[in-house]
């Protein structure tokens, strides 16, 4: 049925690219599963489309000059649903109206689970990576589908109903991915929050969402270390009046107190169904809503909406990662953060795929773990952040190459700017020269990835530590934060916005709609404002050059006349490459200070390694040289401090703000720090402000 009436219709005027080649495409690499379900059996034989791939530069012209059809054919043939939309996009960027796949209906963990278990049952949907060194249990699709509907029944049995909020806390364990998707399956709406937050942060995020249910579990593993989970819910809920019930899963059996509102989660499920009529969901009802991190400020409980992320989740997982059927693909992201919703669990499920659910860190018991785990589980694409892999090149090569790691493909990273040293280690050590790596730069507020030097069907060059190349459908922006107006030109810097709408990106600040409306709409009249700054270079190409486009540019005086704009993300990158064997320090955080004959002045957080000889006057000197010597003197920190630690989100990001504030000597102003993983690095910083020169 859409098939006749796509072929014929969709065809853009504007390109020469045609729907049928659109297909054959995105069906080149696409999962089995995720092809031929009710809607698209009546589309050509796609397999026919296999053989060749069309230029990336022409399904990206197409994806912006005829929306439409671009994202309508995808929908069509990516998703199932039980009512096909009337319209494709009703959007109005400048009143953050944002609609699409207007009057469709379908139901997500239908897309993500049901399909691929009536396919294929027994093919593995989640690979467990127990923090238990060594130790993987395999869930199948049948298993997930099983244990995804006896959730939501349990759900449904204790009163929860389309549109509840339901907060889940718990570790990364294939129970908390059944909790997600159950809660998909009758509509509620799920907030995630990650299972580091103190029982304060809870409490603030359940309150703000109105949750009456939340989803536990008796404790977290991490790194070999118990963490009592229950006990920090029964703090949080003391301040929350509107919870009215928790589950409590076991994750290690510890004895755990149950107050009256308490209830175990698995015999609750062992009393319910394996089947679950899934909920019939509007393309634009909430499918969840996800606290970003507090790097920048207030945390805000992003709200996404189901139809449009799920399909920009499934395109970009594929396009991005090169994903194939059969491929074992690993983003080793927690669920409590974006990442983990759109490539652990929502874009890798919805293709049918096999994702790995890891719930160790980085070195435990060594920092070998990713490695084995690459060759134990024949990783083919391995997503990660740029922190876990600076921590692990601190370790040294042995601990890669004892490991086979010749099933990767695609390696990845994303959250912070990848700084050049680490980026050459990833490539050249982990991937053994031989593995595309993907810096990807997106945001909570933008579903998926946005830009990514892949997608680019052909062997096309990637420049260490660039975002690079805008994914479909996204047309990204350089303003100037002066003036307002967008750079036309290539070799530009300035506020990084995007100025089409598309799927993935977030409806609403969940209950503060102004609030979205002022943070990403007001800045520049008809943009999206990141929040971020970038570079478009010279051949066009993104560079991210820091988070908080007007905050974290210094602009610094490089001789009399010229005003040089800086992203501190370059000079923390200079400081970073210190090269050859002498390790000496780790990776820095920059900020923009008042200079009296400059304007704006760098001053500069270092951390030094654990066993350090060299004296700190001389690692100094040094490092200013080499900021002069890759950017130049004008870039050379005025003031460097030397610290045992920065201030990281648990995210593992450095807030900002904080050095921001410490660095121009206004400790007293620091606002919410509640998200600090380690809120006694403060003090210390304050303490040792070092005078500017
Ligand atoms: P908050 O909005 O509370 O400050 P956050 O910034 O940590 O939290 P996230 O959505 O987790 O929110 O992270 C998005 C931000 O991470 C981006 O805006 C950008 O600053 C940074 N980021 C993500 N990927 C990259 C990347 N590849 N290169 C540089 N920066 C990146």
């Amino acid at each position: 049925m859409y098939g006749r009436a796509l072929s014929c219709a969709l065809l853009s005027p504007t390109t020469r690219c045609t729907i049928p080649q659109l297909i054959r495409y995105f069906a080149r690499t696409a999962a089995a599963g995720a092809q031929q379900d009710v809607t698209t059996a009546q589309l050509p034989e796609i397999s026919q489309y296999f053989q060749k791939a069309l230029p990336h530069q022409e399904v990206y012209d197409l994806s912006l000059n005829n929306p439409s059809a671009f994202w309508g054919s995808l929908a069509r043939t990516r998703l199932s649903w039980y009512r096909d939309f009337d319209d494709v996009i009703d959007c109005d960027m400048t009143k953050a109206k944002l609609k699409w796949f207007i009057n469709g209906k379908l139901n997500v963990s239908v897309n993500c689970v049901d399909r691929h278990y009536m396919k294929t049952p027994d093919k593995v949907a989640i690979i467990w990576e127990k923090d238990e060194p060594g130790q993987q249990e395999n869930v199948s699709y049948k298993q997930l589908y099983e244990m995804m509907n006896q959730l939501a029944n349990t759900l449904k049995s204790h009163g929860v109903r389309r549109g509840d909020r339901v907060c889940i806390y718990m570790p990364m364990t294939p129970l908390a991915v059944a909790a997600m998707l159950a809660c998909a399956r009758i509509g509620a709406i799920h907030s995630v929050v990650f299972a580091g937050f103190s029982a304060d942060a809870l409490t603030s995020r359940i309150n703000d969402a109105k949750a009456e249910t939340v989803i536990t579990a008796d404790q977290v593993l991490r790194g070999g270390k118990a963490i009592d989970l229950k006990s920090t819910v029964d703090r949080a809920v003391l301040d929350c009046p509107c919870v009215r019930q928790v589950f409590v899963a076991q994750r290690t059996g510890a004895p755990v107190s149950m107050g009256q509102m308490d209830m175990p989660l698995e015999s609750e499920m062992a009393k319910q169904s394996t089947e679950c009529e899934p909920e019939v969901m509007g393309s634009e009802d909430y499918l969840f809503m996800l606290y970003t991190s507090g790097s920048t400020g207030q945390p805000k409980g992003i709200a996404h909406t189901q139809a449009g992320y799920l399909l920009y989740a499934a395109i970009t997982h594929q396009t991005v990662f090169d994903y194939r059927e059969g491929d074992i693909y690993a983003c080793v992201a927690d669920i409590g953060w974006i990442t983990g919703h759109t490539y652990v669990l929502y874009g890798p499920l919805c293709n049918g795929a096999t994702t790995v659910l890891f719930e160790s860190i980085p070195t435990y018991p060594d920092p070998g773990r990713y490695w084995e785990m690459v060759e134990r589980l024949r990783v083919n694409q391995f997503y990660g952040s740029p922190t876990a892999i600076r921590l692990l090149l601190k370790y040294g090569d042995s601990w890669v190459t004892r490991y086979d790691r010749s099933s990767l493909r695609v390696l990845g990273t994303v959250g912070e700017p990848i700084n050049t040293e680490a980026w050459e280690w990833y490539h050249n050590v982990v991937g053994n020269g031989k593995c595309d790596i993907v810096d990807t730069w997106w945001q909570t507020e933008t579903g998926g990835i946005c830009i990514a030097p892949r997608p680019s069907r052909v062997a096309a060059p990637i420049i260490p530590g660039a975002a690079m190349r805008p994914m479909f459908g996204i047309a990204p922006a350089i303003v100037c934060p002066d003036s307002g107006k967008e750079f036309t030109g290539n070799d530009v810097y300035g506020a990084l916005c995007i100025k089409l709408p598309w799927p993935g990106m977030a409806r609403t600040i969940y209950g503060h709609h102004n609030r979205y409306v002022d943070t990403y709409f007001k800045p520049f009249q008809g943009y999206y404002f990141t929040g971020d700054g970038a570079h478009r270079d010279k051949d066009g190409y993104i560079h991210i050059t820091g988070a908080s486009a007007f905050d974290e540019w210094t602009t610094v005086l490089f001789n009399s006349r010229r005003r040089h704009r800086l992203g501190t993300a370059e000079i923390e990158d200079s400081m970073d490459e210190h090269g050859g064997s002498d390790v000496a320090w780790a990776p820095a955080g920059c900020a923009g200070i008042p200079h009296p004959v400059k304007g704006e002045g760098v001053y500069a957080f270092v951390t030094l390694m654990e066993d350090v000889q060299k004296d700190t006057d001389e690692i100094i000197t040094e490092l200013k040289s080499m900021v002069k010597k890759q950017i130049g003197s004008f870039a050379a920190p005025e003031c460097i401090q030397i610290t045992p630690g920065l201030p990281k989100t648990r995210s593992g990001k450095i807030m900002r703000r904080i050095l921001r504030k410490i660095a121009a000597n206004r400790g007293d102003e620091l606002g919410d720090v509640s998200t600090l993983a380690d809120p006694s690095v403060v003090p210390m910083l304050i303490a040792n402000h070092a005078p500017i020169e």
